[in-house]
């Protein structure tokens, strides 16, 4: 099963969390409902990140803002 996360979290480049080269390491939907990304997954950027009581938004300055809710997270 496939994913279809936004790139700034999905694409699978970049580590969300370390902003480290990934390889395979795509966080799911499930891990970034829990902990909000850091870096962005295609170009490696810092993001700006806001932590709120129910999600995150996370914005890197060239492949857009993603938020929580468009994950769909189960909970
Ligand atoms: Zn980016």
């Amino acid at each position: 099963m496939v994913e279809q996360l936004p790139a700034p979290v999905g694409a699978g480049v970049y580590n969300v969390y370390t902003g480290e080269p990934a390889g395979t390491a795509v966080p799911t939907a499930a891990q970034l409902g829990l902990e909000p990304p850091r870096y962005c997954a295609e170009c490696g950027r810092r993001m700006v990140v806001q932590v709120r009581p129910d999600g995150w938004w996370a914005k890197c300055a060239r492949h857009g803002r993603v938020d929580s809710h468009e994950l769909e997270v189960q909970r």
